[in-house]
């Protein structure tokens, strides 16, 4: 389980996080909801280790604390990052894309059989290995920057935005093969500002405003209600 105790972030005078406690389970999906600058990007940078910012409060991966160490070693506790904007090798191939995924010590060993594992679990990713993914769409890029993440055989996938610049369509099948992903027995920890299809498919959400958790509750309760619905789903 992935923990946060009152995490709080500062960048310089500016306080971008207050507090927040949060959770994620092993097969579930948490989705954080909340307005431009709320900062939902912190909460997942930091636990990664990437936050500019100063970093206090309690992380902990199965018991195990986060805080202060550099992305690789928590990558080695379980965690993985798909970070905004995908951060793929564009003139590498799919297959080399995931290869370098399986760099940390977790997953070295059991690369290939990781692989096989993703490829069973997203086809299309075995369909395409060869391809340069320079030329492959918006969609198939999130695709390989999940699979990269999925290759350090993580507990817990991380995910900032991953519907940005997507076609509703192409959005939808990232979102069913997330739930793919859960059902493979990960935990994933979402931020999105399509509340519409992140609600659909999330297990728990968190509201974030102004860096504090405003709520705490059941995706199905967060969706039904007229006030996070106004907010958040465009008032339906
Ligand atoms: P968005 O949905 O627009 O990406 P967000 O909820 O992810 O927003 P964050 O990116 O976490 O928000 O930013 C939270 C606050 O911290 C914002 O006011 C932002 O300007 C500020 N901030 C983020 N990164 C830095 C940085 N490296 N240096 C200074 N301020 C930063």
């Amino acid at each position: 389980m992935l923990e946060l105790h009152g995490l709080s972030v500062t960048y310089g005078k500016h306080r971008a996080l207050d507090g927040v406690s949060l959770y994620t389970k092993p097969g579930e999906i948490v989705v954080i909801l909340g307005a431009n600058g709320a900062g939902k990007s912190t909460v997942l940078k930091s636990i990664a280790g990437i936050c500019e910012g100063r970093v206090t409060g309690a992380m902990s991966m199965n018991g195990e604390g986060l805080l202060g160490l550099p992305p690789h070693k928590v990558v080695e506790r379980g965690v993985a990052l798909v970070p905004e904007g995908r951060g793929v090798f564009a003139d590498l191939s799919v297959r080399e894309n995931l290869m370098l995924g399986a760099n940390p010590e977790r997953a070295r060993e059991d690369a290939q059989a990781n692989y096989d594992r993703l490829i069973g679990l997203f086809p299309k990713l075995a369909e395409r290995a060869g391809q340069t993914v320079r030329t492959m769409s918006g969609g198939e890029q999130q695709m390989v920057a999940i699979g990269r993440a999925m290759m350090s055989n993580p507990t817990i996938l991380m995910l900032d935005e991953p519907s940005l610049g997507l076609s509703p369509l192409l959005s939808r099948e990232l979102f069913q093969n997330l739930k793919a992903v859960r059902e493979a027995g990960l935990g994933i920890l979402l931020v999105e500002q399509n509340a519409r299809l992140s609600l659909g498919i999330a297990d728990r959400g968190y509201l974030l405003e102004n860096g504090e958790i405003l709520r705490e509750e059941r995706a199905d309760v967060l969706r039904s209600d007229p006030a996070v619905q106004a907010a958040y789903l465009g008032g339906g």
